[in-house]
């Protein structure tokens, strides 16, 4: 290839990179709304946006992602009230997820499908941190998204799914049951709605992952004193993070595994 044929790709590359972040932090604003009206059983078109502390409306100026809370310092333009850096930050989470899905996958039905499982995963993670939930509605469309996108895209099985719903499922069943409360029935919903997502044997590992994640975290709260022996730790988050370590490096990470075996 010529240098010029290089240099228009590689533009062109990146230029398709910058829109698909620019489209992840207006999806990360959208579950923004989301993570705060789903669990309040709010609708989330109606009404428009306001300002939790003084109910003004807010205009196109306070809604631009990112940009907005940094042009107005964090603070809400007409009641100052302290706007959480949290928005921001769950837009730029999940601009940076779209951004790694599109630099995995390149431009591909395999990469909406991950987009798709992205913004469920940072949906769930904040619901389930300010309410220890895991909404049935929001399982149910993370199921039935997995099962059609990831038929359409070839990359699991259908048998592959149900019995990975069944022994994610399963699996978290009989840990809720051994732990009396460690675990909650949300976890367990989630862990089999992740199978049709993940299938056979893609859902292990990507439990596996979330232990290993959860567990670690867990001792650090416990060794830094920020968490007390009885607090509760909300294991969905960290399911989430492994399913989505799985769901895009799951093959690499199993094939590399199994290469020491033989
Ligand atoms: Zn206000």
């Amino acid at each position: 290839m010529s240098e010029e044929i290089i240099w228009l790709f590689n533009i062109g590359f990146f230029a398709a990179g910058g829109f698909v972040f620019l489209l992840g932090l207006a999806i990360g604003s959208f579950l923004n709304v989301c993570i705060w009206r789903l669990p309040r059983e709010e609708s989330i078109i109606r009404p428009g946006s306001h300002c939790p502390a003084c109910s003004s409306p807010l205009g196109i100026r306070d809604l631009v992602p990112l940009l907005s809370w940094l042009f107005l310092r964090g603070k809400c333009r007409f009641c100052a009230a302290k706007i959480s850096p949290r928005y921001p930050a769950v837009e730029l989470l999940t601009g940076g997820l779209f951004f790694v899905t599109y630099l995995h996958y390149g431009p591909s039905p395999a990469m909406i499908a991950a987009m798709v499982f992205s913004a469920f995963m940072v949906a769930i993670t904040f619901i389930d941190l300010d309410h220890q939930i895991i909404l049935d509605g929001m399982l149910a469309l993370l199921a039935a998204s997995g099962l059609v996108l990831q038929l359409a895209t070839g990359a699991v099985g259908f048998w592959s799914m149900w019995l990975g719903a069944l022994v994610g499922g399963g699996l978290l069943l009989a840990m809720a049951i051994i732990s009396q409360g460690g675990m909650g029935g949300g976890d367990v919903k989630f862990a089999a709605a992740l199978g049709f997502w993940l299938g056979w044997p893609g859902i292990l590992l990507g439990l596996f992952i979330g232990f290993v994640a959860g567990g670690l975290v867990s001792l650090l709260l416990l060794v830094s004193g920020l968490r007390g022996r009885k607090d509760f730790i909300p294991f969905g988050p960290f399911i989430a993070l492994g399913a989505w370590i799985a769901l895009l490096y799951g093959k690499q990470i199993l094939a590399w595994y199994f290469s020491f075996l033989v």
